[in-house]
């Protein structure tokens, strides 16, 4: 028998090895970009277009290549960067591995342009499959330039596995930030088919910051500077009020490579300590520079962990340098402890309530929804498609069940709804007011809502128990038909960072399920013509930058779809909010909207909606039973 182990070609083994550097188009953004700036160039230009599935360009001002070494940067392990092992301790570029272009044209279809000062021709070379197809001299500025078209093209099941353009392009941007942040000495512009995405010109960090995460942060940054021996930490945090619900807005680099570190996040959360709320987090974009000999920077290309060879020292630093910054600002004796960020914020809290703004509370649609009839249920059932998925919310499918039983972590199904009559007439909605009325409530603390029930009374949390009744309406609409939009009369346009206008694009079409009609106008900007039917008007805007706020607090779960993330993020987001006064009428639709839900006593992640109180329970307490 003849033997059968060959060497791979190099053009196979070389495709291979790409697949640990490139992933997808954002990859290469990540290396070229990386590669530009380790050129000393101090103007970088990042072209694409389809999300660089198509083209993704780089072009820069740096020290361009020789003949010789425009073609071996093509080699795998050809780098410019190192050449022992030791080298490896006191890196201060951002490459060194030599495999980043190897991989890209190992992927792609490569054209180079480059020129040195010295030399007075530049280098043209024309690559694809790992294999030169071209190389001759050309005229060029100094600098380097490097397309990859067609990523993926001759490995298909690679170019399969790439994400919409949207998703592709919301990594680009991630990683473009990345690079743009740390370096804010340098210009840096993305264009993306044709429209200019980001121009960022070169200026302090601050300035930086201001022109990647918005001018929100001008006057709300806190300077950190902190220097000994053995390292520095300097950069800025976001004042408490700009802490998020969302991780968005956290940049940590060290030696100027942006890195994921839970362990270093959690040093600079404690440092926030109580100033923010619980669920919140702090905004920051922090650099340690440390000797490179203490790092080991050498792990896998595409993860973004770091091994500090005292983790210890580090996360003391960190925070002591954040809590510093914090108290010399004195932020902290400005802030009641006793209210948390939400609701000092509420509109309800922070302005005076004058006649003309209880007038408008009275007008307004969610009033409307709880005072005339059925008007919660904005979708009525008009054909027969509809009314089945109408029953089946009302008759929830056995997963469903599983689902929040999971998430509420209780046995809710068996719990005993206090308003009998009218939870036992799920069939029959139109009739479910009839046997039993709510005679009156009672709002506590502009938070708790009190009502007596046939025996005894139950003390519901307006905000929780609207959340589900929210929750349980949208799911209807997005499992079913499209919900009802009302067409703005006076359609608003929304600018957003490119990061967020990315994300929102993405969930467009889910948007449109839910009742929103945005149209994109180009540069980030988006034009919303329609709002689902109940989202008070005049405010749309104000709704989807929260919307897309919560959206990407919890885009990471992946347990959840799109679809249903954003139901839940609507429902929260759309709820009453806890200190908002309410009138008579809306408490009492409030209670019985609630108990006409499915799942009425807990909110979609399982807090509970309301607390029953019943007669025996109570004859008990006062021993007389
Ligand atoms: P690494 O960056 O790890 O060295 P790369 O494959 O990214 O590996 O690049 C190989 C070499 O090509 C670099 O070491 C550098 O010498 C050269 N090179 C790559 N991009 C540029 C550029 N934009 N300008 C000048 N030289 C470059
Ligand atoms: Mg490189």
């Amino acid at each position: 028998m003849a033997d059968i182990i060959q060497l791979l070609p190099d053009n196979i083994a070389n495709q291979i090895a790409a697949g640990e550097v490139i992933q997808r188009p954002a990859s290469a953004v990540k290396e070229l970009l990386e590669n530009a700036v380790d050129a000393g160039a101090t103007e970088i230009k990042l072209i694409i277009t389809d999300a660089g599935k198509n083209l993704l360009q780089v072009i820069d001002n740096g020290k361009g290549m020789s003949e010789t070494d425009a073609r071996m940067a093509f080699e795998r392990h050809a780098t410019s960067k190192i050449s022992a092992i030791e080298d490896l301790f006191r890196i201060k570029t951002m490459g060194f591995r030599g495999e980043a272009l190897a991989s890209i044209a190992a992927v792609a279809q490569v054209e180079l342009k480059t020129r040195r000062n010295e030399d007075e021709l530049g280098t043209y070379i024309e690559i694809e499959n790992s294999v030169v197809l071209k190389q001759e001299p050309c005229a060029y500025p100094i600098g380097t330039s490097i397309s990859m078209k067609n990523l993926f093209f001759s490995v298909p099941a690679r170019r399969n596995f790439l994400k919409s353009n949207a998703a592709e392009m919301r990594h680009i941007i991630d990683e473009f930030i990345r690079v743009a942040m740390a370096f804010p000495h340098i210009f840096f512009s993305l264009t993306s088919n044709g429209q200019q995405v980001f121009h960022l010109e070169a200026g302090n960090l601050k300035q930086r910051i201001v022109q990647i995460l918005g001018n929100g942060y001008s006057a709300k940054l806190v300077s950190v500077k902190e220097e000994m021996d053995y390292m520095n930490v300097y950069g800025f945090v976001g004042k408490p009020e700009t802490a998020k619900k969302t991780r968005g807005d956290q940049y940590f680099f060290v030696n100027n490579r942006f890195i994921k570190s839970s362990y270093l996040n959690h040093a600079i959360n404690t440092a926030f300590n109580e100033m923010i709320a619980r669920d919140s987090f702090p905004s920051y974009v922090l650099f340690i520079d440390l000797d490179p000999s203490v790092v080991d920077i050498n792990v896998h290309p595409t993860k973004q962990e770091i091994k500090f060879e005292d983790e210890k020292i580090v996360y003391a630093f960190v925070q002591a340098a954040v809590k510093h910054a914090l108290a010399q600002f004195s932020i902290a004796p400005s802030l009641d402890f006793t209210l948390n960020a939400d609701i000092q914020s509420l509109d309800a809290i922070s302005k005076p309530f004058t006649n003309n703004e209880q007038d408008n509370a009275a007008s307004s649609n969610l009033f409307k929804t709880f005072t005339l009839r059925n008007q919660a249920h904005a979708i009525e059932p008009t054909n027969k498609n509809e009314l089945k998925s109408w029953k089946e919310f009302f008759s929830p499918s056995q997963e469903s069940i599983n689902k929040e039983q999971a998430a509420s972590g209780d046995d809710f199904f068996e719990y005993e709804k206090p308003f009998q009559s009218l939870v036992n007439s799920n069939q029959q909605l139109e009739t479910h007011t009839s046997s039993y009325t709510i005679q009156h409530c009672l709002q506590l603390h502009n938070t708790y809502i009190i009502a007596a029930t046939q025996n005894g009374f139950v003390l519901v949390h307006q905000q929780l128990a609207h959340e589900r009744i929210l929750y349980e309406k949208y799911s209807v609409a997005a499992h079913g038909t499209q919900m009802a939009t009302q067409k703005s009369m006076f359609p608003v346009s929304l600018e957003l960072v490119p990061r967020d206008a990315a994300l929102l694009q993405e969930i467009l079409p889910e948007l449109q399920m839910i009742g929103y009609l945005i149209e994109p106008f180009g540069n980030n900007t988006f034009v919303i013509q329609g709002t689902p039917a109940d989202v008070l008007q005049g405010n749309e805007k104000h709704s989807l930058e929260l919307l897309i706020e919560q959206f990407k607090h919890f885009s990471s779960d992946i347990k959840f779809s799109k679809r249903e993330k954003l139901v839940r993020c609507m429902a929260r987001q759309q709820a009453i909010k806890s200190g908002q006064p309410l009138q008579q009428q809306e408490m009492m639709a409030l209670v019985e909207e609630i108990f006409t839900c499915n799942t009425p006593n807990v909110t979609p992640t399982g807090s509970p909606t309301y607390v029953e109180f019943k007669e025996d329970y109570l004859d008990r307490m006062f021993q007389r039973l």
